[in-house]
Parts: C-alpha cells; structure tokens; sequence
C-alpha cells in the first residue's frame, strides 16, 4: 500500500481536530519505529487496521519509552495477526541475561567451596607454559561433551597452589551455562563430615545425587583421611555407578595418580592394596591424567 502515510496524516488530522488525547495517538504514529512497522507491514495494512489499532500503537510506545513500565523486564513490539495490529510482549535482553544468570548459578552446585569459584571464567585464565595441556584437554572435554555426555574426565595434579581448583572452577562454570548439573565437591570436608551422617537416613541420598549429577568433579581427593568405610562404601559406590553409566567426573589433587593409589591402601586401621587397586581402576577409567605445574599462586 503505497498511500500509507497519506493514510496515516490524514488520520492524524482527524483525530487532533476532534479531542485531545488523540494528540497522543497522532504523536505515537509519528514514531519513528511504528513508521517502520507500518512501512514493512504495507502490504498487509489497511486504513480501517490502523484506525483500529491505534490503542495498540499508543501502548506500544508508550510502554517502550516508559521506564517505570507495567511491565517491567518485557519489550512491546507490534505485529499483524489477520486483520488487526496487535501488540505482544518479549523478555527484554536484559532479563534473558538475568535469567542465564540464574540458571548458571543454580546448575552449580559448590559443596564446601568458596562462592568466588561462581565467578571464575575458563577464558579469563592464564595459559602458561605448565597449564597448557590442561586448558587443551578442557577445551577438548567440551568440544566432546556437546555432541555426547558420556566423555572421560580429567585427573589434575599438581603442586598446592598451582591453580588446579581455579581450572576447574572455569570449567565447572562452562558446563553449568550449557544447562548441565555440576557438583563441586570438596572431597576432605565431605570426607570428614560423613561420621555425622553414619545414621543418617540421608547419606544414601547423598550418595545416590553425586553418583547421578551430570558432571561431578572431586577436588583435593588425596587430602582426606579415609576410613574403610568411607573408601568402599562412600567413595567407592559413588565412583562405580559413575563409571557403570560413564558420567563425566573430574579429580584434583596434590598426589599423582600414582601416590593416591598408595594413600588409598591406607586406612585407619589397616593396609589394604587390593581395594585400593580396586577404586583407582575406578579412578582411571573415568579420568585422564594432566600434570599442572608453575608457581604457587598463594604465596
Ligand atoms: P590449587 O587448587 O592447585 O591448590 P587454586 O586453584 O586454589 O590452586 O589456586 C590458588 C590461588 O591462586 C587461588 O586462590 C586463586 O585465587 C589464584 N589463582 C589460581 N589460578 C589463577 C589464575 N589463572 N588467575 C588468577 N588467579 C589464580
Ligand atoms: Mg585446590
């Protein structure tokens, strides 16, 4: 329709004579995004539909200029359904961020961690020299994991303070903004504080959720002070129904692999490398091994 804004100025005209309010009605033609609806919807708008959508138009700048809107969060925007213009309302940006925020921050789960470990970001770190492979395997782990969840961790060991924690934290973040579940674990204080829960009803429960979260990732396990039970029947159940139905599970720890495998054999009351053997064929299966190295970043 060729004529639309002969149309519309005649409309304007109309109505200004007649009452006031129809003032605003004719400002809000006048803006400068309607004029655009109009003009991309010309073919499809009539006279009659403009007159009848007026309220509409109204409302939609009103709404869009309007900081302390009805509707706070949401965008109007015009659109053509049969022969009216209709107006709707979209999430605004902002709130589509706010809520990817949202769900990022409740898809990771940091047990006994530190809350900054939300804010770590895999892109904002460092990629020297003893990092590299890590941050290569990662890269890698991901790349895998968006096409199948059932990809093979990894086991990062390294000096105190070389930044193990932090890399996975990175991470952790990653997955949790692709929708997955992660749980961060910090292992010795689990560890430590399962006598607590020894009658509790609800370590089964416990056992049962980190064995089944998409993504678990294990930090400091090596540090903590196992007992038979918590070895065989805590950590290992947890690791063998990881490995049954191949969940991605991460490690971090100051021993290699090697040296775990000895501080597994030992338990309070005995020395026992047969388990031992037993939960770190666990171990292997379901994480590869990156040595990190560099300075301690606490010091
Ligand atoms: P690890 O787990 O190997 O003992 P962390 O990951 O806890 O080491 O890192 C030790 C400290 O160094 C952390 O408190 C963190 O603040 C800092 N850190 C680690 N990696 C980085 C990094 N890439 N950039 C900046 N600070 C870091
Ligand atoms: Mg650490």
């Amino acid at each position: 329709m060729q004529e639309i804004f002969k149309i519309i100025d005649e409309i304007i005209s109309k109505r200004q004579l007649k009452e006031n309010p129809k003032a605003l009605l004719a400002q809000a033609l006048q803006d400068p995004e309607v004029q655009q609806f109009l003009r991309q919807n010309q073919n499809k708008i009539s006279k009659e539909m403009i007159a009848d959508g007026l309220t509409n138009i109204y409302l939609f700048v009103n709404q869009r200029h309007n900081s302390h809107s009805a509707t706070p969060g949401y965008q109007p925007e015009l659109y053509i359904s049969g022969k009216t213009i209709a107006l709707r309302f979209k999430k605004s940006q902002e709130k589509l961020q706010a809520e990817k925020k949202k769900r990022e921050l409740n898809n990771l789960h940091l047990i006994d961690l530190p809350a900054k470990l939300h804010g770590v970001k895999l892109q904002d770190l460092d990629k020297s020299a003893g990092r590299k492979q890590a941050l290569f395997e990662i890269a890698n782990f991901l790349k895998g994991f968006v096409q199948n969840p059932h990809q093979k961790g990894l086991y990062l060991s390294g000096d105190f303070g070389v930044g193990k924690t932090y890399m996975l934290a990175g991470l952790a973040n990653r997955i949790a903004a692709m929708d997955k579940e992660v749980i961060f674990l910090h292992v010795p204080t689990f560890i430590s504080g399962l006598a607590s829960h020894f009658d509790d009803h609800s370590l089964p429960q416990r056992i049962t959720r980190l064995a089944e979260t998409d993504v678990l990732i294990l930090d400091d396990i090596g540090a903590e002070t196992l007992s038979q039970w918590s070895r065989d029947d805590v950590l290992g159940v947890i690791l063998q129904q990881r490995m049954d139905n191949v969940l991605p599970t991460f490690f971090s720890s100051n021993f290699d692999m090697a040296k775990l495998q000895q501080h597994f054999a030992q338990t309070k009351n005995a020395i026992d490398p047969v388990k031992a053997a037993r939960l770190m064929q666990r171990v292997r299966f379901l994480a590869k091994e990156v040595v990190i190295s560099g300075p301690n970043r606490r010091s």
